[in-house]
């Protein structure tokens, strides 16, 4: 199959032609969310940008199979083996099991997902229903020479390795250790520095929740090997694109590869897409650092989940992204000045198919360079400009959505109702009420909040929270 899709692959450090191993086809692999907190937004950057980069390949017309892991084991709180266990951590937090935080979470990262329109994935698997096969993985890494046992841990021994940094050009080691705690207890058990654990039975949580047996006896997987060995079930021994935010380059991937391709005794993956992080102004947005941001809040404060998502959308992935109310409310008003355009555009007249291709083939080549999401949305504002039928103008809209995922049509409908007849003043006054309001709740000043509301109200504006959002209406 021809086509002119081209991704930054962090291995190679280039944008490349995508080519996949199967023609037609393409074998998609995303790192899922450790379930011991809700995900923060800054996570679902990186899962809306994912979802892009699915639908893209779709819409140049890939048959895509796409595969997502469920973190409920394993993931300690540095990515290097060290610190606390995160599932232990939520469930002793919320006086649980480990298993009912798991189950909680998964369900918030759904609902999550459902409100951003993103994808659920082809194919979902927690780490907990693959243990059979990490075993089986290990036994086979042992065998083949390039895993030992140590202190009663399972260790994969990097040196076994011609290169075990395979995303660096080998000058800048210390780039890709950028983000790794140095402050955390060092491992005597490890021959090598980098090398790192595959199954643990000596643990140092005495209440460790789960455990299975294994012949090295009663323990639990490390966090880097589930993703390889649940991508290989579904997906087989090749893989065309891994995705992650890019504090997963390093160790996450950088260990993904060296098991997969040790185990394998071939290349794994081609291609890998990484999604810069979505920072405040303290620096990146973690679950770790508590005070997190999550669609529910942002719902809370009036915010339209499908806002946050434009906001995404009008930057490159390959950027890091800031954060604030400020740059949201901004996003918030350029959305809705898009969805009342969009609500001006009557079905009228006859789809011209020549403008529908010229137009559609400028939002792929768009998304083809890179997945350049904000030049993707710069096509559709012209096309609302253009000289063409209103039939054809919706036809685009409703293509266009189906990599944007914003519900332009429908948000557009009610729009419209809601606003068709109140001038531009009053609209503006109104919407930056409806900003100072959610900045007043988002103090916790509810007296101001509700004094808002009460103003709108004695002008006949009646506003409402609802869970896409504020909307309001004039009485
Ligand atoms: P976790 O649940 O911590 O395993 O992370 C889930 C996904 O979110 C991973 O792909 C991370 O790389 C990504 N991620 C973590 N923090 C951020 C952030 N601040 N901005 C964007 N993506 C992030
Ligand atoms: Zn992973």
């Amino acid at each position: 199959m021809e086509n002119n899709v081209k991704i930054y692959n962090t291995l190679t450090r280039k944008i490349e032609q995508f080519i996949p191993n199967e023609d037609g086809k393409v074998a998609m692999y995303t790192c899922g969310p450790t379930v011991y907190h809700f995900a923060h937004i800054g996570n679902l950057r990186s899962y809306i940008m994912e979802d892009v980069l699915e639908k893209t390949l779709r819409f140049v017309g890939y048959d895509v199979k796409r595969v997502m892991n469920i973190t409920d084991v394993g993931h300690l709180s540095s990515d290097g083996d060290t610190g606390e266990d995160k599932m232990l951590k939520g469930a002793q937090r919320e006086h649980k099991t480990v298993m009912e935080i798991a189950a909680q979470y998964t369900e918030a990262f759904k609902a999550d997902c459902a409100a951003l329109n993103i994808k659920w994935p082809d194919y979902v698997e927690p780490a907990t229903h693959c243990i059979d096969e990490f075993i089986h993985m290990i036994e086979v890494l042992i065998e083949k020479g390039y895993a030992y046992l140590a202190g009663g841990n399972v260790y994969f021994d990097t040196s076994k390795l011609e290169k075990y940094y395979v995303f660096s050009s080998g000058v800048d080691e210390e780039e890709l250790m950028q983000g790794v705690r140095d402050d955390v207890s060092v491992d005597d058990n490890k021959k090598n520095k980098n090398d790192f654990v595959l199954w643990f039975t000596k643990s140092k949580f005495e209440d460790q929740a789960l455990k299975w047996d294994s012949p090295w006896g009663v323990g639990y997987p490390g966090w880097h090997i589930e993703c390889s060995c649940i991508s290989m079930k579904h997906l087989g021994e090749y893989m065309d694109i891994h995705c992650g935010g890019v504090d997963n380059i390093f160790p996450h991937h950088t260990n993904e590869i060296a098991q997969s391709e040790s185990y394998l005794g071939h290349k794994w993956c081609n291609y890998w897409f990484h999604v810069h992080h979505l920072n405040d102004r303290s620096g990146k947005m973690s679950k770790s650092k508590g005070n997190i941001l999550t669609v529910s809040v942002l719902k809370e404060n009036g915010y339209d989940p499908l806002a946050y998502r434009f906001f995404c959308l009008q930057s490159h992935y390959r950027k890091p992204l800031e954060f604030s109310y400020e740059a949201l409310d901004q996003a918030t008003s350029a959305f809705n000045k898009l969805l009342k355009k969009i609500a001006e555009v009557k079905e009228e007249g006859a789809v011209d198919n020549n403008a529908f291709n010229e137009y559609r083939k400028k939002f792929e080549d768009a998304l083809s360079n890179d997945i350049n999401t904000s030049n993707a949305i710069t096509v559709l504002y012209d096309v609302l400009k253009a000289d063409m039928t209103g039939a054809t103008k919706r036809a685009l809209i409703a293509e266009f959505d189906k990599v944007l995922s914003l519900d332009l049509l429908n948000k557009a409908a009610s729009f419209g109702e809601d606003t068709a007849e109140v001038d531009d003043e009053l609209k503006a006054f109104i919407e930056a009420k409806i900003a100072e309001r959610a900045e007043a709740k988002k103090n916790k000043d509810f007296a101001k909040a509700d004094a808002i509301r009460d103003e709108l109200l004695s002008k006949g504006v009646v506003i409402k929270d609802t869970r896409e959002g504020v909307t309001w209406q004039i009485q």
